[in-house]
């Protein structure tokens, strides 16, 4: 058909063809060519049809010819010029994650642009508007409210030379910045982003979760506010409306917010002035994508960061040991701050021997006597105990039996609701019912909640120190929009004076009148069959203990345990990081484990376990096959159930892969993961693969 607007495309009655190869958000490998009539740029948004359904795709090649018969290729429906076409570094960005993380193109690309961009009913239809961008301009206000920057230290001496070391670089550097909690890692950041942003450059600050730390929002806001002046702040991050999530990013994409705030999905945002990414608190599970396309925002940062040849600095008081490996090595550079920027002491940190004592509800007579004394100071005390809920598990007494959730291979955890009434839950698939007064199996009526969560903690505490004002944080006390911000705030105004808390408490939070912390059963995480599992605790009860006498001297954390002896408790007392890293290093060097070797797991689900099974063999065999003689530089472990194996009546199983050589494992995971779609339909299961998996 003619178009009429465009009629310069025809010479001589014939149109100009042009072909176009693009990226949809379909869960099929590969692009799809369509034709225009004129010529459509790279990294241009177009509305395509696809299957009897209309999509927005990426063009992503402009060939000179199609893959297939050429006339069996459709012209596209639209292009959508409310944008300037996608610049060539986020292309590649999304090419690289697409590649690296072994997934298509298009559902690496689409899902990372905000909704209204990538949605057909913004641009045809009913409800259409003309696509979002025109609705936006009208409301390109500030995101920033009227917010004053708090008072500003001056550096001290390590801060200074950190923040000197990080302006004289020029192009790309990974910079690690150790500073022990309490060490004023903002203040570096602050000022780091102070000289980008004074040669008119962007600044990429990313955090693991802005809700559970509305402080640190706040004061970063304000800084950086302060900075770069109230219009030039956007934050992102996945709780925000999907308007205000589509402004942030126009801004940033046009260059008028000169500093990006934002949770891992920050990562994928076109920043046309780059010239400095932070990675605050690097080590944070948070910047691990778990579903989709299963991406390291923090590896992404780094590869980006190198891509666009500026520095990136990764932040942490416990860094991930593939960074601290990596600094090791000399591949990144590494800024120590070794003290406390406030004239205070870390805390000390004292091992309390569970072995022979008596415990009264799960507390030592010390961790009492020494909350009681912090209550009587006028302090405020902390117990972190990394379990919610009432009681992990309903027992009867008489004959045995547990609560145990009809669809999953896991315990139904007590909860207790208002007054008398108990619930039972389950933390994996959310299936919910009255706690029974009667036990199912023999009907007696002996039932007892075995072991502590939080709840029952909060319980015994109200009745040890009953003038003490008890907040108890977790995912429950929290679970409405903005409540964790409300109670963190009365936190900070000092209406409480005990806090009972999981692991939302142990996060970056500048806690000023906290002097103590106690640590309830630690060892739970010790001993979990994930050799992570010492990794994450020791930067769990770091973090956590870092939030005791912040601003006040005398600051100190009690961690009760049954394993005193234990390398990662003995660390703990000597605040001893880079002992931790050595030795953690040294051991993972003598069983091959990362970051000495790199990982891929295969997951399968299916209703039945043997299906799974039965699958990753399949799938095991066909990696061996196509790896042929070249399989000596690959280990295929054997599949094997999850540790969880039923969740919601699907169960799981799991392959691993590993390899001492990165490049090595690529070049099989390319091959590999192009066939195994057809593997998996044939069996009938649902799989994903997970490149550098956190938890295996
Ligand atoms: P970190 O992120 O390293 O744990 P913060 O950045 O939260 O530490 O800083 C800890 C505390 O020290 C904050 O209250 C901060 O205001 C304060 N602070 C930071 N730098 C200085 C400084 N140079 N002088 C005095 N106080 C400082
Ligand atoms: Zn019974
Ligand atoms: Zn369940």
């Amino acid at each position: 058909t003619i178009n009429e607007h465009e009629p310069d495309v025809f010479e001589a009655g014939v149109a100009t063809v042009c072909w176009l190869r693009v990226a949809l958000d379909v869960p099929l490998p590969g692009l799809f060519d369509y034709s225009s009539d004129h010529a459509v740029a790279v990294g241009t948004r177009v509305i395509v049809s696809f299957g009897r359904r209309n999509m927005v795709g990426i063009v992503v090649e402009t060939p000179h010819a199609p893959t297939i018969d050429a006339s069996r290729v459709k012209a596209i429906a639209q292009v959508l010029d409310d944008l300037p076409p996608l610049p060539a570094d986020w292309m590649r960005l999304a090419k690289f994650a697409s590649q690296y993380y072994q997934r298509p193109l298009g559902e690496v690309m689409l899902p990372a642009l905000p909704a209204g961009l990538r949605k057909v009913a913004a641009y045809q239809g009913k409800r259409a508007a003309g696509g979002p961008v025109h609705r936006i301009d009208k409301r390109a206000a500030s995101v920033v409210e009227a917010i004053a920057a708090d008072h500003i230290p001056p550096l001290n001496a390590q801060q200074a030379d950190a923040v000197r070391i990080i302006n004289e670089q020029r192009g790309h550097q990974t910079l690690l910045l150790h500073g022990v909690t309490g060490s004023g890692k903002t203040e570096v950041y602050m000022h780091a982003a102070q000289a980008v942003l004074a040669q008119g450059l962007q600044v990429l600050l990313m955090v693991p979760e802005i809700n559970l730390t509305p402080q640190l929002e706040h004061s970063l806001r304000a800084r950086l506010a302060a900075l770069a002046g109230v219009d030039a702040l956007a934050v992102l991050h996945s709780g925000l409306a999907e308007g205000e999530r589509l402004r942030a990013w126009l801004s940033v994409q046009r260059g008028h917010a000169q500093v990006l705030l934002g949770t891992r999905l920050a990562i994928f945002t076109p920043m046309p002035k780059l010239g400095l990414i932070i990675v605050d608190e690097e080590h944070d599970a948070s910047y691990k994508q778990q579903d989709g396309l299963r991406y390291s925002a923090r590896d992404l940062a780094v590869w980006r960061a190198h891509d666009r040849q500026v520095p990136v600095i990764l932040g942490s008081a416990t860094p991930s040991l593939e960074s601290w490996y990596h600094t090791e090595r000399g591949h990144y550079l590494k800024l120590s701050l070794p003290h406390r920027a406030r004239p205070v002491d870390l805390p000390v940190v004292k091992l309390v021997d569970t072995r022979r004592l008596a415990l009264q509800q799960g507390f030592s007579p010390q961790l009492l006597e020494a909350i009681g004394e912090r209550l009587d100071r006028g302090e405020q005390a902390l117990v972190f105990l990394n379990r919610r809920g009432y009681a992990p598990v309903l027992n009867c007494g008489s004959c045995g039996w547990v609560s145990q959730c009809p669809r999953c291979s896991a315990y139904t955890v007590l909860h207790r609701g208002g007054g008398r009434n108990y619930r039972l839950q389950c933390h994996h698939c959310g299936h919910q019912e009255q706690a029974p007064r009667a036990c199912p199996e023999c009907g007696d009526q002996d039932l007892h909640p075995m072991g502590r969560g939080t709840q029952r903690v909060e319980e015994h505490l109200a009745q040890w120190f009953p003038k003490a004002r008890i907040a108890r944080i977790d995912a429950d006390s929290t679970r409405l929009k903005g409540s964790a911000a409300a109670l963190f705030a009365r936190v900070h105004a000092g209406e409480f004076d005990l806090l009972v808390g999981t692991q939302m408490v142990a996060k970056g939070h500048d806690f000023a009148n906290l002097g103590l912390v106690g640590v309830l059963n630690a060892d739970a995480m010790l001993f979990a069959q994930d050799f992570r599992a010492p990794e994450r605790l020791f930067a769990q009860l770091m973090q956590v203990a870092g939030r005791a006498g912040r601003h006040v001297q005398g600051g100190q954390v009690i961690i009760q345990t049954d394993y005193p002896e234990q390398p990662v408790y003995q660390a703990l007392v000597r605040h001893d990081y880079a002992g931790f890293a050595q030795y953690s290093l040294a051991e993972r060097e003598s069983i091959g484990l990362p970051p000495y070797a790199f990982q891929a797991l295969l997951t399968a689900e299916a209703r039945e376990l043997n299906q799974a099974l039965a699958f990753l063999a399949q799938a095991r065999t066909l990696l061996q096959e196509q790896a042929g003689a070249d399989a000596s530089g690959l280990t295929l472990y054997d599949p094997v159930p999850l540790r969880v194996v039923r969740v919601a009546d699907i169960e799981r199983a799991q392959l691993l892969v590993e390899s001492r050589r990165r490049p090595v494992l690529q070049v099989f995971l390319a091959q590999w993961s192009a066939a195994l779609p057809a593997l998996a339909a044939q069996a009938r299961v649902r799989y994903q693969l997970e490149v550098d998996p956190l938890e295996i």
